[in-house]
């Protein structure tokens, strides 16, 4: 897989807004609801009279911004990023929304998924005498857009879309027009809703339920629109599919109340754990979920095995990056001081553990542990994914194949790591099955190891 760039594996949540009096706020509240996708940095940039004002920081959308923070960017359009990134380009200039002036006009960029060709794209430019500021392939955009020859603003777009191949979903202002545009593989979600006369773009829906704004469509994957009348305007249709939707949003990534790739996240993880009763039965006296990830699929199994559920683990909700480790080891605490068994749920007891996906197999290993140290008679780890065998390059933050304990491993070998009774993982088939959408139409690398685009754009199989 030498021809990826490993080292820049974004995960990442883009909200914007157009025809608002108070844009930036708006979109402040949006990347509050999109914090999942993004923890390291926040930015915000608004479009008024001309000018184009911005704010990054590092941090949580409430650590970087504040009231006088927000009441410096008037404006009535506005795009805003939350970003998390994988360690050796986690620095501010990194943040987003990436910015420039050019001839085409003053350019504020957000963009969530990772580009397969970013690193080939940047040197062809850097050869050509571009200066980067950055080390995030989303930088590539600007630089594509502002050296376009075409004689639009609306050809330039499309022509820098064009020589982009992986996973996008982005929100582009140019000076106070407002862009939102998606691959032709549909990998990340991105959808449109209206606020009276305002348009709100966001990588997921729960960002509107809390701007009160009413969810219009997807963007469809390969589409670009323009924001701002009476309905989008489209530069460039939809493609067809099959698509490639990231099925791992469904699996974790995404929040329950958000509906992506036209289905409620909620109930295709419920489903999951419905099918996953199915697939792997366990002889046990309660199904405990790990918290909050592996909640909807935890109901799913427990209404379809008959078992009951009850919350035998207890996150803390509070827990910041910088809390102060005890001087003398405790053992695990790093996981003990997110979550906490309840005693009185799991003692004695058989306990199924529902949890919707294994990476490197410390947590589950933890949190076996923990239950066993809590009284629990025996522990069944059941997954509600297939085991993650590959890293993704198309936006969610996995990593490589050494550390994934599921490519190196076999099945008695993981359960033996994690110290349960039994192991078992949701099928493929079976996850596929649970989707309204045909199989064909998600993208399934991280578990069946198929890399539906590659750099060159080549549609290659990785066996
Ligand atoms: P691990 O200890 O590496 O096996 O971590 C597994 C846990 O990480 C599971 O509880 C998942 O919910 C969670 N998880 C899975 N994928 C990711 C991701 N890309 N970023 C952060 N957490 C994840």
């Amino acid at each position: 897989m030498s021809t990826h760039d490993d080292r820049f594996h974004d995960e990442c949540g883009v909200c914007a807004v157009i025809g608002h009096p108070d844009a930036a706020n708006l979109v402040y509240l949006g990347l509050y609801a999109l914090q999942h996708r993004g923890q390291e940095s926040a930015g915000l940039a608004v479009a008024q009279g001309g000018e184009l004002r911005h704010f990054k920081g590092m941090g949580h959308v409430f650590d970087v911004f504040d009231r006088e923070r927000l009441e410096q960017l008037p404006g009535t359009v506005a795009v805003g990023h939350v970003r998390y990134s994988t360690a050796g380009s986690s620095t501010l200039v990194n943040a987003q929304p990436v910015v420039a002036t050019t001839h085409r006009g003053r350019l504020a960029l957000a963009h969530n998924g990772n580009l397969v060709n970013a690193l080939r794209l940047r040197r062809r430019l850097e050869g050509e005498g571009a200066i980067f500021q950055s080390t995030s392939d989303s930088e590539v955009f600007l630089h594509l857009l502002a050296r376009s020859r075409a004689a639009t603003l609306e050809e330039a777009l499309l022509e820098s879309l064009e020589a982009a191949i992986g996973a996008y979903s982005l929100a582009v202002i140019c000076d106070e027009r407002l862009f939102a545009a998606r691959d032709p593989h549909g990998f990340r979600p991105l959808s449109l809703a209206r606020l009276d006369g305002a348009w709100v773009v966001a990588s997921e829906t729960c960002a509107f339920d809390l701007l009160g704004a009413t969810f219009v469509r997807e963007v469809a994957p390969g589409e670009v629109v323009e924001l701002g009348g009476t309905s989008p305007r489209v530069l460039r249709a939809g493609s067809p599919g099959p698509w490639a939707h990231c099925v791992f949003e469904h699996v974790y990534f995404s929040r329950p109340d958000s509906r992506v790739f036209g289905e409620d996240v909620s109930t295709v993880r419920a489903a999951f754990g419905r099918r996953l009763a199915i697939e792997q039965p366990a002889e046990a006296d309660v199904v405990v979920p790990v918290p909050d990830s592996g909640v909807p699929a935890a109901l799913g199994y427990a209404g379809q095995s008959g078992l009951p559920f009850d919350f035998g683990l207890v996150r803390n909700h509070y827990v910041g990056r910088t809390f102060i480790e005890p001087r003398q080891a405790i053992r695990h605490f790093g996981v003990k001081v997110k979550l906490n068994p309840a005693r009185a749920v799991v003692e004695g007891r058989r306990v199924v553990l529902v949890d919707d996906s294994i990476v490197r197999g410390t947590t589950s290993r933890k949190i076996v542990a923990m239950l066993r140290a809590a009284g629990a008679r025996e522990v069944h780890l059941r997954i509600s994914s297939p085991p993650t065998t590959g890293p993704c390059f198309y936006g969610i933050d996995t990593p490589e194949r050494g550390e994934l304990i599921a490519a190196n491993q076999r099945l008695e070998e993981i359960r033996a790591f994690t110290g349960a009774d039994s192991l078992g993982y949701l099928s493929e088939a079976g996850m596929l099955s649970c989707l309204a959408m045909p199989g064909e139409n998600f993208c399934t690398a991280c578990f069946s190891g198929r890399y539906r685009v590659l750099d060159e754009g080549k549609s290659t199989v990785d066996s």
